[in-house]
């Protein structure tokens, strides 16, 4: 089990947004990851997997 995360984190994924691969802020919360681009204003929920290589971001539908 990991710890549970009462507090929201944030981190900063470099080109992580899909739409204009801008860096995408997202924040972890209780109820999951949530990101949201300031520059082309997209927004989604995107998988936070933890690999060798690092931190993986995927995305499911963007669409809410
Ligand atoms: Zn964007």
């Amino acid at each position: 089990m990991t710890e549970v995360q009462s507090t929201p984190r944030d981190f900063m994924i470099p080109e992580g947004c899909p739409v204009c691969e801008a860096d995408l802020p997202v924040r972890v919360t209780a109820n999951g990851p949530n990101g949201v681009c300031k520059h082309c204003g997209w927004f989604g929920r995107p998988l936070v997997t933890v690999t060798h290589q690092g931190l993986r971001i995927s995305f499911e539908g963007a669409q809410a």
